[in-house]
């Protein structure tokens, strides 16, 4: 069989390649390990209740991100997150204060000091500096100030990350920041002077699992092999020479153009590549993507002290807590929960706390008990529980995501054919590996 392109994975990067390739007429192969497509996503319809354990919701920006969705046929059902989950809360001393995306609600609430505040606007006066090392903490402290590093970045690196911003190197986790002060000098400055992104947080009415479906249909005949692994890999003059076994357990093969890997990087040293290029992943074998455990319930409303009006909470390291933050579904989207009851979200362990992740059902339950009774005025059982656990969650960009991505570039360029493309490199966010993967589709088509 003489194929355009095999692509391993068939995750949303996977699949967002695949489907730009076969739109433009390619013929291509997706060989998945799993069942079903969509990778990390893990949508779960259960007596009315709609639960994801794996990503809640797309941060769309702008026409092009909405264009896409609707070449993807969702234009009808997108569900636009709900006006209150513009508020989030962060902990702090024991107490969730609340943030909008207007930047008075940070300067007429006490989550700041005064003197925390006035540090923070001073970054419109500070001269440029810092280095491409630099990480998420000393960067945020050089520009904005200990108490804004560790009150406003610090629950998000490590709520939505799952990162530790001692480690996170800010360059390659957050690169559309240093680029600001690089061009305005400030970044207030930068972000006031930018037109503005049109973000917007949506989810589908069948959950994300929609999202992964609606990307896949157009892998028809056999363009989708759904429980099948590589057995080999080798190039030769014709091209990417890729076998596989497939689900009924038979061995298949192709030739192809190209091949994308997608498959996340710790599962890169397992492929059947020949010994040269498995040198290239030893730099990604110490990659960290740390753990994390998703414990999601369901509760009756009443059960619930806090209005639960906003997206969820984050939570300060400093606070010592045992959970990472908490999502509120039932406010961000419709049809997540049965009528009078509402969903929490919590997430557990990440690279601080790996170890938390790792405890018993029975430990986590105890400590997802205690945090809701404490923060959100829970009480009582929940009546639904779902827990997920991730053994490698989010991939983590250190200092060292530099030299392990060059050497990617290094191993493409000498390689005719081989990409990489997934949440390991460029950016972990679910809307970020669909757009760069339909770019990399489009091109691939074309080439
Ligand atoms: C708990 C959690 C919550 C998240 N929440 C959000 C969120 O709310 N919003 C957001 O934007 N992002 C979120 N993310 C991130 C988002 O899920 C990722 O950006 C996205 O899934 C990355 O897609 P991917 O295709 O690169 O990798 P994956 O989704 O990991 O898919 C990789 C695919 O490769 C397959 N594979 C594995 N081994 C092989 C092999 N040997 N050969 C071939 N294929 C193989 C896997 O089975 C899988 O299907 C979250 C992630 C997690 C874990």
């Amino acid at each position: 069989m003489q194929l355009d392109a095999v692509i391993l994975g068939a995750g949303p990067a996977g699949l967002a390649v695949a489907n730009a390739m076969v739109s433009a007429g390619a013929q291509v192969k997706v060989i998945e390990p799993a069942g079903r497509p969509g990778g990390s996503i893990r949508t779960i319809h259960a007596d009315g209740w709609l639960v994801e354990t794996g990503p809640n919701t797309l941060q769309i920006e702008g026409e092009n991100d909405q264009a896409l969705l609707e070449r993807y046929g969702l234009a009808e059902v997108l569900q636009e997150a709900d006006h209150a989950s513009a508020q989030r809360f962060i902990l702090s001393k024991g107490k969730l204060h609340a943030l909008t995306n207007q930047p008075s609600s940070l300067f007429k609430g006490d989550l700041l000091t005064w003197r925390g505040k006035l540090r923070f606007l001073s970054e419109i006066f500070r001269p440029r500096g810092g280095h491409a090392e630099e990480t998420v903490q000393a960067f945020m402290t050089r520009r904005f100030g200990a108490e804004a590093a560790d009150l406003l970045m610090d629950p998000v690196v490590s709520g939505v990350h799952a990162g530790d911003p001692g480690r996170l190197c800010m360059a390659n986790s957050f690169p559309s920041i240093p680029a600001l002060e690089a061009s305005h000098r400030s970044v207030i400055l930068g972000l006031m002077r930018q037109p503005p992104k049109g973000r917007r947080i949506i989810g589908f009415p069948s959950g994300m699992q929609q999202l992964a479906d609606a990307i896949a249909a157009p892998l028809r005949d056999g363009a989708l092999e759904l429980g099948a692994m590589a057995t080999l890999i080798r190039r030769d003059a014709r091209g990417w020479n890729v076998a596989w076994r497939n689900a009924q357990g038979q061995e298949d093969g192709a030739t192809a153009k190209h091949l994308i890997v997608t498959a996340p990087h710790w599962q890169w040293a397992s492929l059947p590549f020949d010994e040269e290029l498995k040198k290239t992943f030893r730099e990604w074998e110490r990659a960290e993507a740390p753990p994390v455990t998703v414990v999601a319930r369901g509760y009756d409303r009443a059960a619930v002290a806090h209005p639960l009006d906003g997206f969820g909470y984050l939570i300060p390291g400093n606070e010592k807590r045992q959970i990472l933050g908490c999502l509120f579904p039932s406010t961000v989207l419709p049809g997540r929960s049965p009528q009078g009851k509402v969903l929490l979200c919590c997430f557990i362990g990440g690279a601080r706390n790996p170890a938390l992740a790792r405890q018993t059902d029975e430990q986590l339950r105890a400590l997802v008990d205690r945090e809701l009774a404490e923060t959100l005025g829970v009480s009582g059982p929940p009546e639904k529980e779902w827990i997920q656990r991730w053994e490698r969650a989010i991939p983590q960009y250190g200092v060292d995501q530099t030299r392990r991505e060059a050497a990617l570039a290094r191993a493409e360029a000498k390689h005719p054919g081989l990409h990489f493309h997934g949440a390991f490199r460029g950016g972990i966010s679910l809307m970020h590996v669909i757009r760069a993967g339909d770019a990399l589709g489009q091109a691939l088509a074309k080439g």
